[in-house]
């Protein structure tokens, strides 16, 4: 079966359990002497590795893997800083926003969001993306077309995560203390919500303090609103 690994931790010598998803659930499982100078799956040990595994013992608390064919490392050793960083952030995602049954429905975005990672002729969007792809598999869904409160598409003044989207200057309650955003900074927060794929089509348009900007308030929601700090977000705006 097709797994991805999100991490692993040290089990006796050099055996190793590792934690991963498949496309329909969430799988631990014990590989002996993964650690070992010999072993032939040293590279399972990369966090976001997709494989595809086989397993014996299944009636133990760990099966064990009997065989596992690599499909692709999420490294190639040719990554920027910038790429390394990004990559960081998706292993967090993988492993903090969802709770562990749920988190094989991440597991096509993540596929998907890594491939884009090595083909998107914009990274820093391509992260956006796909964070605004993870946050909407996570159960927030913001209203990006008009308002969210009335429905119209003019004047649009704020984007307030937690009421749901976009709110126009009528509805807007001045006495909330929400971020204000640039008008191509709001471009960009519709963009990434609606973005069919990673092709970046018109990425020109955004400034990279724009795409910084958004990257931090995604931070922010998803640390208020869905409770987990994505830590490894800080070391793209440092
Ligand atoms: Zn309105």
């Amino acid at each position: 079966m097709k797994i991805i690994v999100l991490n692993n931790t040290k089990y006796k010598e050099n055996d190793v359990i590792y934690n991963a998803i498949t496309e329909n659930g969430y799988v631990s499982f014990k590989a002996p002497g993964a650690l070992s100078g010999k072993s032939q799956v040293m590279w399972l040990n990369n966090p976001l590795t997709i494989a595809d595994a086989e397993f014996s013992d299944r009636r133990y608390k760990y099966p064990t893997l009997k065989e596992a064919k690599l499909i692709s490392s999420p490294i190639n050793g040719k990554e920027s800083l910038e790429e390394l960083t990004i990559l960081s952030v998706i292993i967090e995602i993988a492993n903090k926003l969802l709770p562990d049954d749920d988190k094989h429905l991440l597991f096509k975005e993540i596929e998907e969001g890594l491939s884009a990672l090595k083909t998107a002729p914009d990274k820093l969007l391509a992260l956006l993306i796909f964070l605004a792809r993870a946050i909407k598999i996570a159960g927030a869904s913001p209203e990006v077309d008009s308002c969210v409160f009335c429905g119209s598409t003019h004047k649009i003044a704020a984007f307030s995560f937690r009421d749901g989207g976009f709110i126009c200057e009528d509805c807007l309650d001045p006495t909330l203390d929400l971020p204000s955003f640039t008008g191509s900074q709001k471009l960009l927060i519709r963009y990434i919500f609606k973005a069919p794929n990673y092709s970046c089509v018109g990425s020109e348009r955004y400034s990279k303090e724009d795409k910084i900007e958004i990257l931090k308030h995604l931070q922010d929601c998803i640390d208020c609103d869905l409770g987990v700090f994505i830590h490894s977000i800080n070391q793209l705006y440092k």
